[in-house]
């Protein structure tokens, strides 16, 4: 998975938001998405200062959507990919 290439692959653009981490679409976890990427590009300031940044899924129902990381329960999937997220690219800027 490409969760930190710096250009949206397709599948993004008819993403949802998802306020509960769920797939709007058929309502699985989290845990069952097929692809996930990581919107380093726009990070926004939350709560105490820390970035959060927009997560985007495919789910295996073929529906996309997206969320803040910052919502994001523990899970061991967001540790697999997202335990050590690496600071915004300064050259991206
Ligand atoms: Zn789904």
């Amino acid at each position: 998975m490409d969760a930190f290439n710096p250009l949206p692959p397709a599948w993004v653009e008819h993403a949802i938001h998802s306020l509960s981490f769920h797939c709007p679409h058929c309502g699985a976890a989290v845990t069952q998405a097929q692809k996930v990427w990581l919107n380093r590009r726009a990070p926004v300031l939350g709560t105490n200062h820390r970035r959060k940044f927009q997560e985007f899924y495919e789910c295996e129902c073929g529906g996309a959507w997206w969320a803040w990381s910052s919502d994001r329960p523990p899970s061991e999937l967001a540790e697999q990919y997202f335990s050590d997220p690496p600071e915004a690219d300064s050259e991206l800027d």
